[in-house]
Order: C-alpha cells, then structure tokens, then sequence
C-alpha cells in the first residue's frame, strides 16, 4: 500500500459563516477540514459549520464509518455544524470527538450543553452512533496507530493545534492561534506563553503542510491586538522559517470577501520569499472544495 493522505476543506472561514454572493470563491462556511489517511481512516477538523456537507457527502454512500472529529477549541465556528452532521444519527457508526478540557468544564460536557434544549432539539445522548469523547493534552499521541502531536495555541481561552505524522507525510493545522510580532510582545500585556512560537515552530520543522489562521492585514492586526488570530506577514514568516513545502492560510475574516482575498493573497508576495533564502514554498489561501493530496 502506497501511504499518502488526501485533503479536503469543506469550511475555511472564521468567525462566522458568510453566506452570499460575494463569498462564493473562497466560501463562507466555518471551519472544517477533511484528511483521509491511505489507511482508510477518516480525521475531521474542527466542526463548523462545514462539516454538515461532509456529513452529507459521508452519507450518500451505505458504508458505516469510524470518523476523528478534533477540535481546535469551543467557539462557535468551531461547533456549530456538530449538531448536523449527519453520520452522527446512523446506528454502526462510530464517531470520536477529541479535543482538551477546559478549566471548569470537560470536553463531553462541553459538547452536550451545546446539544441542551434552549439550544437544540435533539440531545447528544438520543444520537444512535456510537459517540465517544477523548481528552487530549498537550504531547504525542497514538490515535488509532496514527502519531498525532499536540500543542497549545495562543487564543482567548486556549485552542490546540495538531500535527498529523503519516509515514513521512506531516501536516498541522493550526487555526485560531495568534503569532504575536516581536514589536508587540515586548509592550503587550499579552497572557500567553512567550514561547509559543519556538513551540510551534520545532514542530513544523519541514512540514508538508502548514494549515495557519491568517486572518488579519497587517493593518488591521493593530487594533485587534489579544483577539486570538494572525496577520498574514507574521504566517508567512513563520511558515519560511520552519521551511514548511506548503502554506494554506485559513480561518479568512468575514469582512474579507473575494475580490480583497484575491489582493490579500497577491500581496503576500510569496515569490519574494522564495527569493530570500533556496527554500520554496507554495503559499495560497484556502477555499471550500479545495483538495491537496500528499
Ligand atoms: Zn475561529
Ligand atoms: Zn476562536
């Protein structure tokens, strides 16, 4: 068996989703990204609201399914396609959530709130798959014979990131996590670990893929200082220094819609990092329905 991995992004916008005609290029669903390991195991990202037409897709075929759902964290884009994916309401499937605990809540708790009544009309608990939960922390990880590492972002609340190793293939996705600039660590008043980027960066060492929130222009950054996301220079450099193969930038912002992504993307210059040092690198944004295969 040749080892390899083929990805899909179903949801690749932050915050909330972004319906409507000047989103259709790169898409207004929330967070999802879809990894089917030649293994035939199945890894999910992050279930915004994405993940509903995966679940969807995964449902036109009879086949029961074993599925990894990892989330980054709990905010809304995040969640909120949980609830409607519908592999999850099919008795023989096996779904596995994963993702870390909170300081006052665990993750199955998290979950089911969410699936409360005020909320949603049907519960966690009536679903007929069979639904486990596993809690993750930051280190290495066997899941289902696959080596998964983990880390802590910089978010409000925390997020975590993840780092897929298969065969020789690595792939992170790390969304939600705000490089801060050297500028602004010094004067900030930031709560997060200094070391972050030292972290971050030992682990992506020469990925094939770097899926990074990239949310903000280096202009709007000034003034969302502490909100949890990233410009796109700070991604980029970040991405060149750990000479990752390919950069996906993620998590794009609501206001950005397609004509100013388009610019977004031109002005990251990529060529012009290539020109620094022999390394090069294939920068681009994500958008839905875009698929890669390692
Ligand atoms: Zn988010
Ligand atoms: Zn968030």
């Amino acid at each position: 068996m040749k080892v390899g991995i083929k990805l899909k992004f179903w949801g690749v916008r932050g915050s909330i989703p972004t319906p409507g005609v000047k989103y259709t290029k790169y898409g207004g669903n929330t967070p999802c990204v879809e990894m089917r390991l030649s293994n035939n195991k199945l890894f999910i990202f992050d279930a915004g609201t994405g993940i509903r037409e995966l679940g969807s897709m995964i449902c036109s075929g009879d086949e029961k399914i074993k599925a990894h759902i990892f989330l980054s964290h709990f905010h809304w884009d995040h969640i909120q396609g949980l609830p409607f994916f519908m592999p999850s309401s099919i008795e023989g499937n096996e779904i596995i959530i994963l993702g870390m605990d909170m300081q006052n809540a665990r993750l199955d708790k998290i979950i089911s709130d969410q699936m409360e009544s005020i909320y949603f009309p049907v519960k966690l608990q009536s679903l007929s798959a069979q639904i486990k939960f596993q809690i993750l922390s930051e280190g290495s990880n066997n899941i289902d014979g696959v080596k998964v590492d983990t880390i802590y972002l910089n978010h409000p609340g925390q997020a975590m990131g993840y780092m897929v190793n298969y065969g020789k293939i690595k792939i992170c996705y790390f969304t939600d996590n705000e490089l801060v600039p050297k500028s602004v660590t010094e004067s900030s008043k930031l709560k997060y670990k200094p070391d972050t980027r030292e972290r971050i960066l030992k682990l992506i060492n020469g990925a094939d893929l770097l899926i990074h929130d990239a949310q903000y222009t280096e202009e709007e950054y000034k003034t969302k200082i502490g909100w949890g996301h990233s410009s796109f220079n700070e991604v980029l450099s970040l991405a060149r220094e750990g000479r990752v193969h390919r950069l996906a930038l993620f998590h794009h912002d609501p206001d950005h819609f397609d004509e100013e992504m388009d610019v977004l993307v031109a002005s990251c210059n990529c060529q012009e990092y290539q020109g620094e040092t022999s390394h090069v690198m294939d920068c681009f944004a994500a958008h839905e329905g875009m698929e890669l295969h390692f």
